[in-house]
Formats: C-alpha cells, sequence, structure tokens
C-alpha cells in the first residue's frame, strides 16, 4: 500500500498522462500511477545505482517493464523534450528541486504539470514555479508518521503571469487582520494560508520553536552583524507568531 504522501502525488496525476518520477527511488510512484490507470506510462530516473537498482526490480515484480522505464541519469537528463506530460520530484529538498529543474529548463518543453513534493525549502521552489512562470495550482499540506510535507502544482497556463500576480498579491488574513505581501505569501503559501489547516498551524507553531531555538543559541554577541541577524530573526519570530494567532 502506497502511504498518503505518494496517494496524494497520484491523484494530482491528470488520467492518461505520461508520467516522469524523477529521483524515484524504488519507483513505487510509477508503478502505482500505470496500475491505477493514472499514467498510461512511466519514466523512473534516478541518479544512483543501489535506487535504480530496486526500480528496475519493482517494475519487474510488478510486471510492468513495457509501461514503465527506468533510467539511470541526473535529474531531467532522464527524460527528452516532449517525451511527458507531467513531471514529479518529491523527497528531496527545495534546493535541489529547483536545481534539477534550472540545469534541464529545456526538457520542459511540452510538459503540462509539474509536481513537487520538498521536504525543506517549500519557499524555494514557489519562487522558481512564479519567476518561471508556471501557474502555481494547487497546494496540499499533511502530516504522516510524525512529518509534515507539502505538495505543490504548477501548471502551464497561457494566463499565469496574471493569475499569479493576483494569488501573490497583498493579502489581508485573520482577526485582526494582517496583510501579507508577496514574500510572505511565497514562505507560507498562497493557498495553504487562506485555507490555514490544523496541520499548517502545527508546521508553523513547530518552525516557531525552532526559530526560538536558533535564536537562543546565538547568544550575547557584541558584534554589530551577530546583533543585527539576531534581531533580525526575532522579529521574524514575532510576524509568524502574529500570523498564527489571527488565522481563522
Ligand atoms: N521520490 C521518492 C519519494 O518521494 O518517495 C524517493 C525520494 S528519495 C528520499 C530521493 C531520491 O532521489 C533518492 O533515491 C536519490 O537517489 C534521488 N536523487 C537525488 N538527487 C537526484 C538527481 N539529481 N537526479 C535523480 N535522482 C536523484
Amino acid at each position: 500500500k502506497l502511504s498518503e504522501r505518494l496517494n496524494t502525488i497520484c491523484s494530482l496525476i491528470p488520467s492518461g498522462s505520461r508520467l516522469a518520477d524523477i529521483g524515484s527511488d524504488h519507483a513505487l510512484l510509477p508503478t502505482y500511477a500505470v496500475m491505477e490507470g493514472r499514467a498510461v506510462s512511466a519514466v523512473a530516473g534516478e541518479v544512483n545505482q543501489g535506487p535504480y537498482d530496486a526500480a528496475c526490480r519493482q517494475v519487474a515484480e510488478a510486471g510492468l517493464a513495457n509501461k514503465v522505464e527506468v533510467r539511470l541519469g541526473d535529474g531531467l537528463a532522464a527524460i527528452q523534450p516532449g517525451e511527458v506530460d507531467v513531471v514529479a520530484i518529491a523527497g528531496m529538498g527545495g534546493a535541489l528541486i529547483v536545481r534539477i529543474l534550472t540545469e534541464g529548463k529545456e526538457k520542459l518543453d511540452g510538459v503540462k504539470r509539474l509536481i513537487l513534493q520538498p521536504n525543506v525549502g517549500e519557499d524555494l521552489v514557489r519562487r522558481w514555479l512564479l519567476e518561471e512562470g508556471w501557474l502555481l495550482t494547487s497546494e496540499t499540506i499533511l502530516e504522516e508518521d510524525g512529518k509534515i510535507y507539502e505538495i505543490l502544482t504548477g501548471d502551464r497556463s497561457s494566463s499565469a503571469e496574471e493569475e499569479n500576480a493576483r494569488l501573490y498579491a497583498d493579502t489581508t488574513v485573520g482577526q485582526p487582520p494582517v496583510n501579507l505581501d508577496r514574500e510572505q505569501l511565497l514562505e507560507f503559501g498562497p493557498f495553504l494560508v487562506r485555507e490555514a489547516s490544523p496541520v499548517f498551524r502545527d508546521k508553523w507553531a513547530g518552525e516557531i520553536s525552532k526559530l526560538q531555538r536558533v535564536a537562543g543559541s546565538m547568544g550575547r554577541s557584541d558584534s554589530e552583524e551577530a546583533k543585527g541577524k539576531r534581531e533580525a530573526l526575532e522579529r521574524h519570530i514575532e510576524f509568524l507568531k502574529e500570523v498564527l494567532v489571527c488565522l481563522p
């Protein structure tokens, strides 16, 4: 049985897609997506030999070798332009996801949807989508085995620029109202902060505790630079707390 995280990613693949799952590890997502009929074919890309071998075994055991092709390669080097409709990249850091997308940009010709699940650095992924003209179409947050995951979809859209401008325009949330600018919406997620689910609140309560520990460990150094950094972090923590208490 697939984890709730991978199941949610699978549900975001439009039926009948040609899928590439980059950093596929055991190829669970492409195997399941093909078995479910969501994907008509899939490429499982892996840069490391161990996971590549595991993916090959999984695909052979599922009897899907004619529909799921396992390929060894770094990021989007595993695919050709025009070959797939959907690219999923899940279970790695946001900075690595952004590097893979940037280095393989010309491979995204013809791709209609990106499904991205960064373990950290979600803001980097949102910023990349925005700057590259992909429309952020959904954000899902879920908790599984004590970890919180965000899953983002970016779609090609001729109206991406106007719609993204609306999505990231200054927004007021909560009571008493707090104003969020583009940078803050990139940090929280424009859909997630408006929805303000219990998991979203848990995530940010946890982030606040983490940042408080960081601020506490920064010590009381006299250097102007250290003082400035600590004060900026403290202001950021106060802002996060202010947003969290006022959410609907
Ligand atoms: N995508 C699966 C998931 O979400 O459950 C597996 C996530 S696993 C933690 C990350 C995988 O990405 C590893 O198998 C690793 O070998 C692979 N990986 C890391 N960097 C990569 C790259 N540049 N190109 C392809 N795969 C990569």
